[in-house]
């Protein structure tokens, strides 16, 4: 029970006249001072379900199926056990096949599953609006298993360069990220979208037992304020909505100010357009959370999480839309030559036997990218932060691979691969070079892995392997850190 948790007395008395009729405003309460159950969920991008629970048991996890979620985990460690090694630096962590996400944010997410496992090929497009630190845009590139593109925007540039930094060690490949106020999609990329997930940024009231002092700044007055920027959000998010498409909305917080109300806005704002689509049957016991409009309204004391709201919509017609814009300029990018395109696949697969890497290559002065499959359509719409992913860099005699090729693809390789121990991964991953047991006689690029998947570059030499770790992500004490 954590009693310096800081609860306003005119917040409880906000939430006494909202809180719904069978939940109690003492169990409400009291739920807000117990800390927070650890959840994971594991990056199948990287390693599979079975894989993670095998794992598990053998380094002596102790997880729990959350039950919503078939890719995510509760895990019970002791406070002996985190101060010894904490999770961020264990080797399913450092590895990229685990992602450490509080278990009712896995939620919206899932609430475009079933739209988004149910596309066949690579020619659709997802937004996400408000991405950093990149828990949920992570989530839904592996729920479209690396297929399609997903343009994950964030306003902060701080916040943006976390979510670059996790994509990479996540194996994201089919991303193209953008650093704009989210209120810009509507009129630049109208009707472009798929699907749709915008969670928006909202007041927190539900995060306070992961930090107790998230209400230490809280009135009416500053919901209403974020309420407005959350209208401009969904607007735009809903104009940037294809007709049959999917919209979904999210917060961590609890008032109707910046839920229910900001749904209803959505609906009054657009009438036949739009439609609710009830998530009461999303999973079992769902329906112990579901407001009567069809939304989910996570109290914390509901499942034991931190408090979160999700509602899901439909765009049933086009709508119209008259302020349209253009982006000027031209695009910096072109297609790398077919001759130099083949020069670099015959060097992949006769280096590492990798036949084929989904994508377009392009070029940009000495940088090689790798664009997501179905970003034809949409390169001109806006400008984009980055796209795709950085395979290489070129030179006169050929081109030298970049750290997320092997992030993204080192699972294709079938040799030239070096599985790291848990001592050279540490070393690894604070930039030193890696020590081997008995000299090598191998030579060029060796694709690092960590826990059977792949975590970066480094060059064969003869009793170790140099490093290749982007000084970037070097890291400094915590192996890693996430916000
Ligand atoms: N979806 C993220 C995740 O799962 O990791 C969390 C997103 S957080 C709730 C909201 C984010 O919206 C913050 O990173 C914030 O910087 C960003 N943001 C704030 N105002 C914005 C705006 N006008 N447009 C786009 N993003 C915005």
């Amino acid at each position: 029970m954590d009693k310096n948790t800081y609860i306003p007395e005119n917040f409880i008395d906000d939430v006494q006249s909202y809180i719904p009729p069978h939940l109690a405003l003492e169990d409400f309460i009291s739920s807000c001072q117990k800390p927070l159950r650890l959840s994971i969920r594991v990056n199948t991008l990287k390693m599979s379900v079975a894989e993670f629970e095998l794992e598990a048991q053998k380094i002596g996890w102790q997880i729990s199926p959350i039950p919503w979620c078939p890719e995510g985990f509760w895990l019970t460690r002791s406070e002996e056990e985190e101060a010894a090694l904490p999770i961020g630096n264990t080797a399913l962590h450092l590895s990229g096949c685990i992602y450490v996400q509080e278990a009712s944010s896995m939620l919206p997410p899932l609430a475009l599953r079933e739209e988004i496992q149910t596309i066949e090929g690579s020619e659709f497009a997802i937004l996400d609006v408000a991405a950093a630190p990149g828990s949920k845009t992570s989530q839904l590139c592996a729920l479209m298993d690396n297929r399609g593109l997903l343009v994950a925007n964030e306003f902060s540039s701080s916040r943006l360069k976390v979510l670059a930094a996790n994509m990479k060690r996540m194996g994201v490949s089919n991303c193209a990220l953008s650093h704009f106020d989210g209120k810009i999609f509507g009129d630049y990329m109208f009707e472009c979208f798929d699907h749709i997930l915008l969670d928006a940024p909202c007041s927190g009231e539900g995060t306070v037992r992961k930090d107790p002092n998230a209400l230490k700044n809280w009135s009416i007055e500053s919901n209403v304020e974020i309420a407005e920027v959350q209208k401009s959000l969904i607007k735009s998010a809903f104009l940037a909505l294809k007709p049959g498409g999917t919209l979904v909305y999210s917060t961590c917080t609890l008032t109707p100010l910046e839920n229910q109300n900001v749904c209803k806005y959505l609906l009054e704002e657009f009438g036949d357009s739009v439609e609710t689509i009830s998530l009461e049957n999303l999973f079992e016991n769902a329906a112990h959370a579901t407001t009567e409009q069809g939304y989910l309204h996570v109290w914390p004391q509901i499942f034991d999480s931190e408090g979160f709201f999700i509602a899901k919509f439909k765009k049933n017609a086009s709508v119209t839309h008259e302020n349209q814009q253009v982006k000027k300029g031209a695009f910096p990018f072109e297609a790398f030559s077919p001759k130099a395109q083949q020069t670099f696949n015959s060097y992949l697969k006769k280096h590492f036997k990798i036949t084929e890497l989904p994508g377009d290559l392009m070029q940009r002065d000495k940088e090689l990218w790798l664009f997501p499959e179905h970003l034809e359509v949409l390169k001109d719409k806006i400008k984009y932060s980055r796209l795709g992913i950085k395979v290489g860099t070129i030179h006169k005699n050929g081109v030298r691979l970049e750290h997320e090729l092997a992030t993204a693809f080192g699972y294709l390789a079938k040799q030239n691969i070096h599985a790291l121990t848990y001592t050279q991964a540490v070393d690894y991953f604070q930039g030193k070079d890696v020590r081997l047991d008995k000299p090598t006689s191998e030579s060029g690029e060796v694709i690092l892995t960590l826990c059977g998947a792949p975590v970066g570059l480094g060059k064969w030499q003869k009793g170790k392997i140099k490093n290749n770790l982007p000084r970037d992500l070097i890291a400094q004490g915590q192996l890693i850190t996430w916000v």
